[in-house]
Order: C-alpha cells, then structure tokens, then sequence
C-alpha cells in the first residue's frame, strides 16, 4: 500500500497541449528526480526552467493520502463538484513534479474503477506505467529519456542542443513546441513559431490557461 504525497489538486481546464480547453482535475504530486525546487540548488540540477512549486503537501487540495482508493476519491469528488448530476467524462491530468516517482497501478486501477481518463504529463526519464489513457512526455535536455512512446511529446524551446530529430523517430502521434516560460518569453515565442515553420512536423502548443488566468 502506497502513501501518495500531493502538492495540490484543483478543478480547471487544461491549458497546454492537444487536451487544452478540457474540464480536468489537476492532480500535481509532489517532488522530482530532475530539481529539488530550492532555488539555491537550480544552477546546479538537471532541469533548470521548471516554473512550478512542487515541494510538500501544503497546496490547495494537496496532503498525504493513505492509499489510492482515497486519493482516487478525492480526484472523484473534486470532479464531481457543481454537477448536480455526476456524469462520465472525468478527467485527470496527473502531474509533478515528475509523477512517475509515486503514480502506480494501484492508483491507475483505483481511478479508472471510478471512471475517470487518466492523462500523465512527465519528463521521460523513468518508464510509464501501464493504463495511462494519454502520456504526454516532456524532454530536457541533457536527460536520459527512457520514455520514448506516447501519445504526445512536448518540447519547451528554445533548449539548446535538443536533437528534435532523433526525437523525430520516437514512438508519439503528436510532437508539439512549446514556448518556455521565462523572461525571454517574447523571444522564445518569436523562436518556437520559427521552428515549427521550418519543421512542420512540430507544431505549436501555447499555456493558454496563463493568459486566461486559470491555474
Ligand atoms: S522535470 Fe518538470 S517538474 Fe521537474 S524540475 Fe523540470 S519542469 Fe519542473
């Protein structure tokens, strides 16, 4: 039986991606394998642009749940809320951190018993488990991607020295650009547009939930 430590959980539409616009609950666990998320340690880690808190339990609808029946009930009940009339078509997009260090097939079974699609967003460095309706993988440079099949693969550009071409041969129906989320934001949507126009087997997928103001 696991303990699942969750930053936070919350309802909102998915903003990034093929699923953007989506009514989804949001399920961010806690930790990574690529940052501590202490700002002191980011010079030195793995991954270096990450623009999330995932430290600790103590977000929104974050905590310890004690085994997978729990937390799916909770991602249940959070979908469930304002419906008068609880229908099919839950959706969770599971998170991190990175969600491969805690998400299990205790967890997979558990939501799926509750009807509720499962999508994964995760950096690829350790293998999926199985049962993930939508896995989507997002790669950083410099890391080894064991990860290399899905349904989506998401690159935050400009990272210098990604070989997207190799990244071309991997198993995934979609392969997006995205723009990285820094304070050259301007030049790197001017640089993710060039390089869909010139590779149009990317194409371009914007954090349409920063400028709608949702989570
Ligand atoms: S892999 Fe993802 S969650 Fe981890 S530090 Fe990088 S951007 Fe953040």
């Amino acid at each position: 039986m696991s303990v699942y430590a969750v930053k936070e959980m919350f309802l909102t539409l998915q903003g990034e991606g093929l699923q953007a616009g989506r009514r989804a609950v949001f399920l961010r666990f806690a930790g990574c394998n690529l940052w501590s998320g202490r700002e002191q340690d980011r010079a030195d880690a793995a991954c270096t642009f990450c623009d999330t808190d995932f430290v600790g339990t103590n977000g929104d609808g974050g905590g310890k749940f004690a085994d997978a029946a729990a937390l799916a009930d909770a991602v249940r009940a959070m979908w469930d809320t304002w419906m008068e009339d609880p229908v099919d078509g839950a959706f969770v997009v599971i998170t991190g951190g990175e969600p491969m260090l805690q998400l299990d097939t205790a967890l997979i079974d558990a939501l799926h018993a509750r009807r509720i699609e499962i999508a994964v967003e995760s950096n690829g460095t350790l293998p999926a488990v199985p049962g993930i309706d939508w896995l989507c993988i997002s790669p950083k440079q410099g890391t080894e991607i064991v990860q290399r099949s899905g349904d989506e693969l998401k690159l935050v550009w400009p990272q210098p020295g990604s070989d997207y071409a190799a990244m071309e041969q991997w198993d995934f129906t979609h392969r997006l650009i995205q723009p990285m989320d820094n304070a050259s934001q301007r030049d790197n949507i001017a640089a993710a547009i060039k390089f869909v126009i010139l590779h149009p087997k990317w194409r371009l997928s914007t954090q349409v939930h920063k400028s709608l103001g949702l989570r």
